[in-house]
């Protein structure tokens, strides 16, 4: 709570004085009330009552020890129990030098004697308190976090080097904890569970690591960060942390990134840089809850920086390449070729072939895919449009889109525009998109997908069995056809050789009156089974690699003769 900018209301402080005894709620009315806007309060339950309302602009509290129903020593036990009223200075009134001490230690910011010492020593006594309480209180608001009482990262880094140097020998780790689709939580339960959560997380954390020996933060809105002495496992953490949220409406679920054995020439920032590099190689990885940091992580975390740090060069040189898998319609006797898949790869001067697995998540992190597909798209079209031209033949192609694209309110224009200007139709194109994308905000996607076949364009559904849509959703969704994911096939004939589910999407398919295309086939035993089942298209090794356009246009003449 952030009180410093509630206390001067009207233009004076204010002070609750309470005091069972009129003449003294008198004497001290008329010390302060030139300076202070004065409340009053006659026993102990009233004035609990006045703090509990005006505790946002209390700037501090005139307690009298002795008081019916609730005497100042319990209410003052009371406060500095409660978050909201702890920070709010008490000076205790008492005739009693034990009291004072008995006081003191309960939390008092001070005391004033009975009978009462002169005007300005009790006005000096009271603005001193006052002061001092608004010093910590404006340290504690960038020294702490409000919501959880954690450090702030400025202090939790400044603090975690202090204890190294009191601990100059003791084997330290770096831990990064984060939550799981946090965000969703927020948006699906509200903030207030988000907060409750929050709290909680942090009340396990204060648990599990002593204060003699580790140092807490919440560094971000969900992102904590532990510095302590080493532990060989943390695996029981994330686990104590979900129970503590089983009354929740969802399930809590963290990632821990623990950076062991922390290198202490290392700036203590860059320890935590390495503990989350470990705690986000497991981001999607449900089955593991601790993950913890090695020197190959780092150098692809380099890697992967390098080769953001070099694309925009890498573009301007046309580093990037456009292969192309065929695809066959397997209906017939014999399988023909009747489109092919647009895959990218990057021939980097120095590193050679770089797989787009490596750089297309990165890029669609850091916001460089759109640009990237664009000028594949571009390149794919001027390919079409020749073999079109030069050769006579017709074969679509199939580009992929990322996510984000589908939140490009210009990106029908921009196929428009590529069509159009390579000279081909929008039948010449066709667009795959992974089931993955229209999970979340489906609506938004839906309407994209829709725009874009209302202007003609074909649309595949890109890794389908890896999502997570439902039947009910499938049913409702824009889409021309269905492409099996590649692992849903490998696992149907790898382990028990179960080909149902494949059975069971094939006639999904066919109530969608949509072919089935299934990528990755490798083996003739999957080609013919496939076949069998009564998939429509295969694209995969089985047939062909991914290959350079020229090869690629070799085939074209080949088939079609
Ligand atoms: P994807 O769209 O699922 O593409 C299929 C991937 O499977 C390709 O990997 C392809 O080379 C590979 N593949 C095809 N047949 C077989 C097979 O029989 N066995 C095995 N083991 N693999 C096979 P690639 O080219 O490495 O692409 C990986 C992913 O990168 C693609 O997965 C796609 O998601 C993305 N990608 C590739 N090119 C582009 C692009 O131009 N734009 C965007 N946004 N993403 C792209
Ligand atoms: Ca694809
Ligand atoms: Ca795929």
């Amino acid at each position: 709570m952030d009180r410093s900018t509630d206390l001067y209301v009207d233009g004076k402080r204010h002070i609750l004085v309470a005091d069972d005894e009129l003449i003294n709620r008198e004497i001290l009315g008329n010390i302060l009330g030139d300076e202070y806007n004065v409340l009053m309060a006659e026993d102990g339950e009233e004035a609990y009552e006045l703090i509990r309302q005006n505790c946002n602009t209390l700037s501090l509290i005139l307690l009298d020890l002795k008081m019916p129903r609730l005497t100042g020593m319990e209410l003052l036990s009371r406060l500095k129990d409660e978050k909201d009223y702890k920070s709010i200075p008490v000076i205790v009134l008492t005739s009693d030098q034990a009291s004072e001490v008995e006081s003191l230690n309960k939390g008092a910011a001070d005391f004033i004697p009975k009978p009462y010492p002169q005007p300005d020593v009790i006005r000096a006594r009271i603005s001193r308190s006052i002061e001092l309480a608004e010093d910590r209180q404006i340290i504690s608001a960038t020294e702490r976090d409000e919501l959880t009482g954690l450090y702030t990262s400025d202090y939790f880094y400044r603090y975690g080097e202090q204890f190294d140097k009191f601990h100059p020998d003791s084997d330290m780790d770096a831990l990064c904890l984060d939550i799981n689709h946090f965000h969703v939580v927020n948006e699906r339960f509200g903030m207030s569970k988000g907060d409750e959560i929050l709290k909680r997380i942090a009340g396990c954390l204060e648990k599990a690591f002593h204060a003699s020996d580790s140092v807490l933060c919440r560094k971000t809105a969900d992102t904590f960060l532990v510095y302590c002495s080493h532990r060989d496992d943390y695996s029981g953490i994330a686990d104590v942390i979900a129970s503590s949220c089983d009354d929740m409406p969802t399930s809590v679920k963290l990632r821990v990134g623990v950076y062991s054995f922390c290198d202490k020439k290392l700036d203590i920032r860059a320890r935590f840089d390495r503990a989350k590099i470990a705690a986000d190689k497991i981001r999607n990885n449900y089955a593991v809850s601790v993950s913890f940091f090695d020197e190959t992580l780092m150098e692809n975390e380099l890697f992967a920086e390098q080769l953001v740090d070099e694309f925009p060069k890498a573009l301007a040189e046309r580093q990037f390449k456009v292969f192309f898998q065929p695809k066959f319609d397997i209906r017939g006797d014999k399988p023909v070729l009747t489109s092919a898949e647009a895959l990218v790869r990057w021939f980097h001067p120095t590193l050679g072939m770089i797989s787009p697995a490596r750089f297309i998540p990165l890029f669609e992190e850091d916001g460089l895919i759109a640009q990237l597909d664009e000028y594949i798209w571009r390149i794919t079209a001027g390919h079409i449009a020749d073999w079109k031209k030069r050769l006579g033949v017709s074969v679509p192609v199939s580009v992929n889109l990322s996510r984000a694209e589908l939140y490009d309110p210009a990106l029908v224009d921009t196929f428009e525009r590529i069509t159009s200007d390579a000279g081909i139709t929008p039948r010449d194109i066709y667009l795959e998109i992974t089931e993955s994308a229209y999970v979340r905000d489906a609506d938004q996607i839906v309407k994209r997908v829709t725009e874009l076949r209302d202007h003609g364009f074909f649309i595949e559904m890109d890794d389908f069995g890896s999502g997570y849509s439902s039947l009910n959703m499938i049913s409702e969704l824009p889409i021309d056809a269905l492409k099996l994911d590649m692992m849903f096939i490998r696992s149907a004939f790898d382990r028990i050789n179960d080909t149902r589910m494949i059975s069971i999407v094939i006639d999904i398919a066919d109530y969608l009156k949509v072919p089935v295309i299934a990528e990755g086939v490798e083996t003739e035993e999957q080609y013919l089974t496939l076949k069998k089942l009564g998939c429509a298209i295969i694209q995969g090794y089985y047939f062909s690699k991914p290959v350079p356009a020229d090869e690629f246009e070799k085939m074209l003449q080949g088939a079609d003769n």
